[in-house]
């Protein structure tokens, strides 16, 4: 590589993701303020982050508590305007450290969890912005309520818990076109008076931005991609 190509590829594409949001956006007629950036920075170490923080973004998403107490810590001292969102499935027992830590929580899909997350913001004294998970693809693998389970457990976060709820979140299938379940969500989250649409990966986000996505969740269009973990799984 030149001087030249380092200077024009920093080890990430934030500017061109940025560039594509902001077209689907003025063809949609929205505004690209109202779409959030989640740069999803799994798997990726602090030096690989840095460049993205360097380069002004400041919201970041990790899909696993303890790898994200690895990093964010140390990184949140250089850059302390930092927001932090959990996109992965929690575990209760790891409910008071994720309150801790992030500022958003989209995977919030069952009682015990709702109950877990209500009571460790209570005691922070601390609020986050949640998202439902809502499994629309009813994929047996995939964390989620399932949609005919979706208004009971809203009305449990609502009335009983009193947890605020900014929207619903979902993944879908990755054989499906994702235009149908971002339909579906979007219809949900009206039905239920909710404005928060967190829904849109590197491969599906500029069709999100069409049906009305507020939080887009971007990992390797940003950082590239990821390595296969040796357990065989795709972070
Ligand atoms: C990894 C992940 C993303 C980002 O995926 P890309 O395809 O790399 O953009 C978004 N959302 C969730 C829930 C993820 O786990």
């Amino acid at each position: 590589m030149t001087d030249q190509d380092t200077a024009a590829h920093p080890g990430h594409d934030l500017d061109n993701v940025k560039a594509r949001i902001a077209d689907r956006a003025r063809e949609a007629n929205r505004n690209s303020a109202d779409i959030t950036l989640i740069a999803v920075s799994k798997t990726f170490d602090a030096d690989a982050i840095r460049p993205v923080l360097q380069a002004g973004h400041r919201i970041f998403g990790e899909n696993r508590v303890q790898e994200a107490q690895g990093k964010w810590p140390g990184l949140k001292e250089e850059f302390p305007d930092v927001e932090l969102h959990l996109i992965g499935p929690l575990q209760s027992n790891k409910a008071r450290d994720a309150v801790a830590l992030f500022d958003a929580i989209h995977t919030i899909d069952r009682p015990k969890i709702a109950r877990a997350i209500a009571s460790e913001m209570a005691k922070a004294d601390k609020k986050l912005r949640l998202f439902i998970q809502v499994n629309t693809g009813e994929e047996p693998q995939r964390a989620g309520v399932l949609p005919g389970d979706l208004d009971e457990f809203y009305a449990l976060c609502r009335d009983e818990l009193k947890l605020p709820i900014d929207g619903l979140m979902c993944i879908p299938p990755i054989d499906e076109e994702p235009g149908v379940h971002f339909a579906f969500l979007a219809k949900r989250a009206g039905e239920l008076g909710l404005k928060g649409l967190s829904m849109g990966m590197s491969s599906d986000f500029e069709k999100a931005i069409h049906f009305d996505t507020t939080h887009i969740r971007i990992g390797s269009a940003i950082f590239g991609a990821r390595q296969i973990t040796a357990a065989g799984a795709k972070n």
